[in-house]
């Protein structure tokens, strides 16, 4: 039973703001409310907060920013990262959500830097789908787990106390939808009751559910999952018995390029720089270019359940900057090659067809011929030899839907009216992406737990005023 009545608690201790969980979206809510004089408790269920923050490539979307300025770029603006948002998701996500988080994302990316001295910059290398201009910025590894590293030793150091192996199973609530607190299980069997003022889910979405994903997303129980064990779908869960509104459930974000057997994804600009996937066969299969979220259903569908990744060195230079990628090659998990027949013989397809492929592609690129699966190659020129190779696979990386929020972060009952002190953020909440997985923008999932983090901490400071001396 996910909420229990608050005559069933026994309360250890109590706090002004209690968050779940300790990604990017639960810390960084913590520094706001904290910023505002609020007493502030994280709990996160895992011995050392993890979560899918620090499996990521750690690259968020932030328009407008000093840190673009710096680097150059002068026309960047929330309006523009606004409707690059809506257009991936063809105008089928919360609206009023995404431009609220789309102007928020630079204040929060350059209070990050400045206050907190988030170690971040624009990235420069190559520009993902879907972006109209270089929104994404990252740390020098572009890796989520610096990033997390960061944003908890902030934590930390603002004495804000994250309790650890701390693994929230109950809410208590009364029949208002007023949190009283949470129940938390320890990993040696026993429970402790923490009473609270108000309550933030920073705990994620239902990846690692399967028995959720066969309800909402039969599509993707079969991918391999990308993500956080830990992302069992419970503030849906909770959102749900106290008569939430939770929207968008089907949606997800995938990835298109997971290495096999290997479990690292390449980077995309094997893909932007002009690089292409084809089947078994030695032939393409679809638009790769249309976004990696998507492209994972489609290699999953090839016979096999499986494709193969080729590009040059155009796209290996950028991508070998990026931490998963750098892995997949440290893995032995991409080859080198030298000619289309090498690749073939590597493949186990036949040269001609892999042949006829590459003719075909080149065509496109060169403007000759238009592509039968809609993509535009002429953006870059034909793949030049030495090729790279990697047998991947489609990836489940997060889900998208989840509890609908106001631009309070505040969470919404059925009728559209907020909960007294429930506030919700990042993959926890209905993601930007709309119903399905063609709708992810690339960094839709930072930019969701960043903005909506902050914006949740300041919100629920705002609510329970500062905490008595
Ligand atoms: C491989 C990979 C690469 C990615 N790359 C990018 C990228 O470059 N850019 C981008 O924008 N997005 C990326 N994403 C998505 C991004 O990582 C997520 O959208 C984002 O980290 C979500 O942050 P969060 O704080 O909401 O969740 P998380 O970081 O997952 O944190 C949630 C925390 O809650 C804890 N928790 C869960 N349930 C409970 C409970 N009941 N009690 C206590 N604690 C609980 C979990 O243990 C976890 O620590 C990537 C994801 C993956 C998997």
């Amino acid at each position: 039973m996910p909420v229990l009545t608050p005559d069933q608690a026994s309360y250890s201790s109590r706090v002004q703001v209690l968050i779940i969980g300790a990604g990017a979206c639960g810390t960084i809510a913590a520094l706001a409310a904290n910023e505002r004089g609020a007493e502030v408790l994280i709990l996160e269920r895992d011995a050392r907060p993890m979560g899918n923050t620090s499996l990521s490539g750690g690259q968020i979307p932030a328009a407008g920013t000093r840190l673009q300025k710096a680097a150059g770029l002068m026309d960047d603006t929330p309006e523009l990262l606004f409707q690059d948002l809506v257009a991936k998701a063809h105008g089928e996500c919360d609206l009023e959500i995404a431009r609220h988080v789309a102007y928020a994302s630079g204040p929060t990316v350059e209070w990050l830097a400045e206050r907190y001295q988030l170690p971040i910059s624009p990235v420069l290398e190559f520009q993902y789908p879907g972006h109209s201009r270089p929104h994404m910025h990252a740390s020098p590894t572009r890796y989520g787990a610096e990033l997390l590293a960061v944003l908890v030793s902030a934590v930390e150091g603002e004495g804000i106390p994250i309790a650890t192996s701390a693994h929230v199973t109950d809410l208590f609530a009364d029949a208002s939808g007023h949190v009283h607190g949470v129940r938390v299980k320890r990993p040696d069997g026993k429970q402790e009751d923490m009473g609270c003022d108000v309550l933030i889910l920073a705990c994620n979405g239902f990846g690692g559910n399967k028995d959720m994903l066969r309800q909402y997303i039969p599509e993707a129980v079969d991918l391999f999952y990308e993500g956080h064990a830990g992302n069992q779908g419970e503030a849906i869960q909770w959102g749900i018995a106290l008569g939430a509104s939770v929207k968008d459930m089907g949606s997800f974000q995938g990835h298109g390029a997971v290495a096999t057997p290997h479990a690292v994804h390449l980077s995309w600009p094997t893909v932007t720089e002009g690089g292409f996937h084809v089947n078994q066969a030695g032939r393409r299969f679809s638009n790769e270019n249309s976004g990696y979220s998507e492209q994972a259903l489609h290699v999953h569908r090839q016979a096999g359940q499986y494709a193969w990744a080729i590009w040059d060195e155009r796209g290996e230079g950028p991508a070998n900057k990026q931490h998963s990628h750098m892995q997949a090659n440290e893995a032995g998990a991409i080859k080198r090659h030298d000619s289309v027949a090498s690749l073939a013989k590597a493949i186990g397809c036949d040269e001609a067809v892999l042949a006829e492929t590459f003719a075909d592609v080149a065509a496109c690129a060169n403007g000759s011929k238009t592509d039968a699966l809609g993509r535009d190659f002429t953006r870059k020129p034909a793949l030049q030899a030495p090729f790279y190779l990697c047998k991947i696979i489609g990836a489940l990386t997060h889900t998208q839907g989840g509890l609908e929020i106001n631009t309070d972060m505040r969470v919404l009952r059925t009728d559209g009216s907020p909960f007294p002190n429930l506030f919700a953020g990042g993959g926890a909440a209905r993601g930007l992406s709309g119903p399905a997985d063609w709708g992810y923008l690339s960094g839709s999932g930072l930019l969701m737990a960043t903005s909506t983090g902050r914006l949740a901490g300041e919100a629920a400071a705002a609510q329970v005023g500062p905490a008595q001396a």
